[in-house]
């Protein structure tokens, strides 16, 4: 067996999308961009979405916008991928990390410790696909006592007098909170179309807005769109008509736009993404919990409760009883049996960077414990249900050659998967 951890999902529809684009001679933003922010905006039910060329650079464009800068602070969790914190070091302001909740999304009790006069925003990551308690985090924000602490200092502070409320909803597209869709909790809420995600463009993001008034979503649209493009009052499609070339820089932006020949994956992507790709990365999620639920060591990954389900993003399951170093065992065992997995994520503070920087991983116990037994299983819609058997019977061989500290070689590994296979 070979099985990738997380290919892109590429089908004629997509193939067909790229190609139209190519014929068209349009390449760059332009009309799938557009038609790609529609189907966004439907599917989500958010005010208004502009697409970006990735989700670390839309972050870095609503910290800015908000004017979030040096001396201010952002709440974010230790548990997530760096992204969430290198756009806030990139406007110059801190990123105070918080530790977990059992289902690795942020504490909202952390985050009400951690909010001083100087936080202007908190970034809360939805991890795998599912959402974080909201309910806790705006209720927190409109908190008179909080927002009273808040110091306003921009343009868009004064307009919102309170913390601004993200959701890093890299891995989210598709999430349900309350029935809805998820991404209407957030005052803004970012999609990653990374080459990994659920939905893709190679590279690229979304930024989703539900700015509450007195903000003009529209407005706030057009600005962002001009922001993407170096602050140029008019894009190259429109400067490209007939005696159209006249522009002007109306303010210093970023050059962060989403070139349509990318636009095009994702838009087909987004059109089968309801009815066909998103059950099918359920249904084996399903069959994950169903092949585990047995062993007394499984402990599933967050899926669905009464108020939020997930989009299935990853399978993140915890081994109960394995150390970080029979957890990277039966990654490597899995992968000489042909299966790739993954940990979603090395904390932060245990990275380089952020240790240099002061952040210690003794300050995020909850982190720590849930890094150290986590394994990513494939997920995605071209897995087959073979496959998936084949993992199941994999990783439970592995793990108990683990757990039941038996001779740790691979060769054993191979032996009970004969047996498997005889016996199947
Ligand atoms: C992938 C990812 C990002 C970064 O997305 P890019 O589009 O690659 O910038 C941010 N946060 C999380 C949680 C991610 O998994």
């Amino acid at each position: 067996m070979n099985i990738p951890f997380s290919p892109p999902f590429i089908d004629q529809s997509v193939v067909d999308q790229v190609l139209d684009t190519l014929n068209n001679k349009w390449i760059t933003t332009g009309p799938k961009v557009k038609a790609l922010e529609q189907e966004i905006k439907s599917i989500t039910g958010t005010k208004e979405v502009v697409c970006v060329n990735s989700w670390t650079s839309g972050a870095i464009l609503m910290l800015k916008w908000f004017g979030v800068k040096a001396g201010d602070e952002v709440i974010i969790p230790a548990y997530t991928y760096s992204a969430t914190a290198l756009a806030v070091l990139h406007c110059g302001a801190m990123p105070v990390m918080v530790d977990i909740l059992d289902d690795f999304n942020i504490d909202p009790d952390k985050v009400k410790a951690a909010i001083t006069t100087k936080t202007k925003a908190i970034i809360a990551v939805d991890i795998a696909g599912w959402p974080c308690d909201y309910t806790a985090l705006k209720e927190l924000i409109t908190d008179p006592k909080v927002q009273r602490k808040f110091r306003y200092e921009s343009e868009k502070q004064s307009l919102l007098k309170r913390i601004l409320l993200i959701s890093d909803a890299a891995h989210s597209i598709g999430s349900l909170f309350n029935d809805k869709p998820a991404a209407q909790e957030c005052d803004v809420t970012i999609f990653s179309f990374h080459a990994v995600k659920n939905i893709t463009t190679a590279e690229g993001g979304a930024i989703c807005l539900n700015l509450p008034y007195p903000f003009d979503s529209e407005a706030e649209y057009s600005y962002l769109k001009m922001y993407t493009l170096n602050g140029q009052n008019k894009d190259a499609l429109s400067k490209s008509r007939g005696g159209g070339w006249r522009y002007d820089i109306l303010f210093q932006g970023l050059k962060i736009n989403m070139p349509d020949i990318c636009a095009a994956i994702g838009l087909a992507q987004i059109r089968k993404y309801n009815h066909e790709l998103l059950p099918q990365r359920k249904k084996i999620a399903l069959q994950y919990c169903d092949g585990f639920q047995h062993e007394d060591w499984f402990i599933a990954p967050p899926l669905v409760s009464i108020q939020r389900e997930s989009c299935y993003h990853l399978f993140p399951m915890r081994v109960k009883g394995l150390t970080e170093e029979q957890r990277d065992q039966v990654i490597d065992d899995l992968a000489s049996l042909g299966i790739a997995s993954n940990v979603h994520f090395i904390p932060m503070p245990m990275l380089t960077l952020f240790k240099n920087l002061g952040y210690k991983i003794e300050d995020y116990p909850m982190a720590y414990q849930n890094y150290a037994n986590e394994i990513s299983l494939p997920i995605y819609p071209q897995l087959t249900e073979t496959e998936v058997e084949f993992i199941i019977n994999s990783v439970i061989s592995c793990v108990n050659i683990q757990l039941n500290n038996r001779i740790k070689t691979i060769e054993e590994t191979f032996i009970v998967h004969k047996q498997m296979a005889v016996a199947s």
